[in-house]
């Protein structure tokens, strides 16, 4: 055996801290710090260094690690068969290693298999059991032995059927796949993050793997999940069908969704020139984030054969990795914009770089507390990532850059557009300007007021908001509503006609319900949820007007920090000097689907179950909700009945069960046109 250089023994043990590190960040806090190239350089570095020297193996060697252990917050679920891993080519000669290391094993089986190639999903590993076709529990992979029973979660996500389709189903069996978070979802949760201030997740794989390991199921509801199968194996270690095509296509028959772009190759070949277009071609109109193509040998018996590597990585797949969309360059500048609410939020201004086939110029910093955390300066040079149409992020600084002339930055203590004093609110991360007629903030307030689900003013786009400001008609939403045709046809770029509807639209918007107009306001916290609890809740504007702050947290699904920022909001001259201005222009100040203040479903909870014969499941709810009942999606001895239509699902068994009174349809409409007592 050789002798290990001393140098080198350290390097590994460095090597072994750093890569523990890293993936204890990257699997228990989904917030990784180093990028994914950088993990997978030091993490080759040391499987060469293991490989030459066998000596330096240790035992809890990251190199055969799979995840993370599980943390005590959930339990922990054993998986059947062990959940692996995947060993990486990073191109095509690797492709044709990873094919020789097969034939090595099995000969020319190999070329009789051939191959399944799939997307590889940048997701976070799931582990579905379902017991004679029902779902009974979901996992996260864990340390691949083990994992974390995150059923409640899993259950909220629409994708997975809670029942399998079709018959034949095994006795039981474990589905395999990739929760993940479309970009638009994850730039909309981002948003929200930022707004309710809290840190914004790196990239959707994180933001996937955080959202199932919520502890409160209802958070993770509100997370657009989505789900991808790609494996099943059955107690004894086999699986549901003889090769992975076959596999791929009976879990789509059984109603698992599976991921588009899958092919069947005969050559290593094939395969290759399959990743080429994937990446090229079909990465950038996904709408999902992906980091490869899986390459998995086709034959199921051929798979056998080949086994498991080091106990972490099957043989029979590899993962052609993708370059990564991310790019170094230098962060020439940090400014800042004001938004509707008058938040502050930092950008970066980089020296333009190619980073995954576009020009990046500009990216979100989000706020202070991020730029510190990053420790990022004007003059570092920083990594960039974009993910398909996600708007670039700065990861972070490359230190080693660093020429000491790099300025830290902190958020200015005045307003940048109007030089108002600014401040922070509690724990709020984010710094706000102080003035309510701040230019910055007008824009971008109208902007909001007119958007689709705010007044959904049509043809007042951001551009034509900005030309009206500019030309000094208007300064607040209120005097939308006194710009003519006229005025608009003396703008540059106007012509009669889009001037005269818009001024149409603008009259139309007039018409829209108090929920709109109170998300259209943009008070802080306000979001388009809340506003229509509210509104339906206190049906006029006036009524919320003189509600107290507590009256206001009283409305269910109202916490007390949107209270406050409502009570607050209506306590400020300038607001109310606004709504007197809005009602002058007779716009619209109460609700039309109001909940009745003494509804005959005052007080009841009530279920759904089954298809209705004539209402949609949405328009009920919405019946019973207008009536004052609420909607519960699970029946418990506090349910006061339970609606049942055809195909009635577990919830008509669990009435029948605890002698809760179950009504069709028919009486339900009864009922809520007041011909019985709800309760
Ligand atoms: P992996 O993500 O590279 O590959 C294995 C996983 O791919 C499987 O567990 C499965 O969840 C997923 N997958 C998606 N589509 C699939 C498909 N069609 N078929 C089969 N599997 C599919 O491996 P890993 O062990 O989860 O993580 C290692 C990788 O994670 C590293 O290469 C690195 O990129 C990243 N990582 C980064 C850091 C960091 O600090 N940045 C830390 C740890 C890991």
């Amino acid at each position: 055996m050789s002798v290990v250089p001393v140098a080198t023994a350290q390097r590994a043990a460095e090597l072994r801290s750093e890569l523990a590190r890293a993936q204890h960040e990257y699997y228990v806090l989904d917030q990784p710090t180093l990028s994914d190239l950088d993990y997978d350089r030091l993490f080759r570095e040391l499987q060469a260094i293991e490989t030459e020297y066998p000596s330096l193996q240790t035992e809890d060697s990251p190199t055969h690690r799979v995840g993370a252990p599980v943390q005590s917050a959930f339990q922990s679920h054993r998986h059947l068969v062990r959940m692996l891993s995947l060993d990486n080519a990073f191109d095509q000669a690797e492709l044709v290693a990873f094919e020789q290391s097969i034939e090595r094993v099995v000969g020319d089986a190999i070329h009789k298999s051939g191959y399944t190639v799939e997307l590889k999903i940048d997701g976070a590993a799931i582990a579905l059991t379902y017991r004679d076709g029902v779902l009974v529990t979901a996992a996260t992979r864990g340390d691949g032995t083990e994992g974390e029973d995150v059923t409640l979660n899993i259950r909220t996500i629409r994708d997975i059927p809670l029942r399998l389709r079709g018959e034949g189903h095994p006795p039981l069996m474990e589905v395999r796949g990739e929760v993940y978070l479309p970009f638009a979802g994850f730039e909309r949760m981002n948003e929200a993050r930022v707004a309710a201030g809290e840190p914004v997740y790196v990239n959707p794989r994180n933001a996937a793997a955080g959202s199932m390991r919520q502890l409160d199921p209802s958070i993770t509801a509100q997370r657009p999940l989505r789900f991808f199968g790609y494996a099943a194996v059955l107690p004894d270690g086999s699986v549901p069908a003889r090769t992975q095509w076959e596999l791929l296509e009976t879990l789509s028959a059984w109603g698992i969704p599976v991921a588009p772009h899958r092919q069947r190759c005969h050559t290593i070949e094939e395969a290759g020139a399959w990743a080429h277009t994937i990446e090229h071609e079909t990465r950038a109109a996904l709408g999902f984030a992906i980091d490869g193509g899986v390459v998995k040998v086709n034959a199921f018996s051929v798979q056998d054969e080949l086994g498991i590597r080091n106990d972490r990585t099957p043989r029979w797949a590899v993962a052609r990795k993708f370059a990564p969309d991310m790019a170094v360059t230098r962060l020439n500048k940090i400014d800042v914009n004001v938004g509707r609410t008058g938040v502050l939020t930092p950008f970066a201004v980089l020296e333009p770089v190619d980073v995954g086939g576009a020009t990046v110029t500009y990216a979100s910093l989000h706020n202070a507390d991020q730029i510190a955390a990053k420790d990022l300066r004007e003059g570092d040079y920083v990594q960039v990532v974009r993910a398909g149409d996600v708007i670039p992020y700065v990861l972070g600084p490359v230190p080693e850059r660093r020429s000491g002339h790099e300025v830290p930055w902190q958020i200015p203590t005045a307003c940048p557009k109007c030089g108002s004093p600014v401040t922070r609110y509690g724990d709020d991360v984010a710094s706000y300007c102080t003035n309510v007629a701040c230019p910055g903030r007008q824009l971008e307030g109208l902007v909001h007021f007119a958007s689709k689900d705010a007044m959904d003013i049509d043809g007042l786009s951001y551009a034509r908001i900005q030309q009206l400001l500019d030309a000094g008609l208007v300064h607040d939403c209120a005097d939308l509503f006194d710009v003519t045709v006229a005025q608009l046809t003396s703008l540059e770029r106007f012509a009669q006609k889009s001037a005269e509807n818009l001024v149409a639209a603008i009259v139309a918007a007039k018409q829209q319900p108090l929920s709109r107009l109170l998300f259209g306001l943009g008070i802080r916290h306000v979001g388009a949820q809340a506003a229509q609890l509210l509104a339906r809740h206190f049906g006029s504007l006036d009524a919320m007007m003189t509600a107290t702050a507590q009256q206001l947290g009283d409305v269910r699904g109202i916490g007390d920090i949107i209270a406050s920022s409502v009570a607050g909001y209506f306590d400020d001259p300038t607001a109310r000097a606004l709504l007197e201005k809005l009602r002058t222009h007779g716009v619209r100040f109460d609700e039309p689907n109001a909940v009745q203040a003494d509804g005959p479903f005052t007080g009841a909870t009530i279920a759904l179950t089954g298809t209705l014969p004539t209402l949609s499941r949405g328009e009920a709810a919405a019946l019973i909700e207008k009536a004052g009942g609420r909607i519960t999606s699970s029946v418990s001895k506090k349910t006061t009945f339970v609606v049942a239509g055809e195909e009635a699902g577990s919830k008509l068994d669990k009435a029948r069960e605890l002698g809760v009174p179950v009504i069709d349809e028919a009486e339900l409409l009864q009922r809520a046109a007041g011909g019985d007592g709800a309760t």
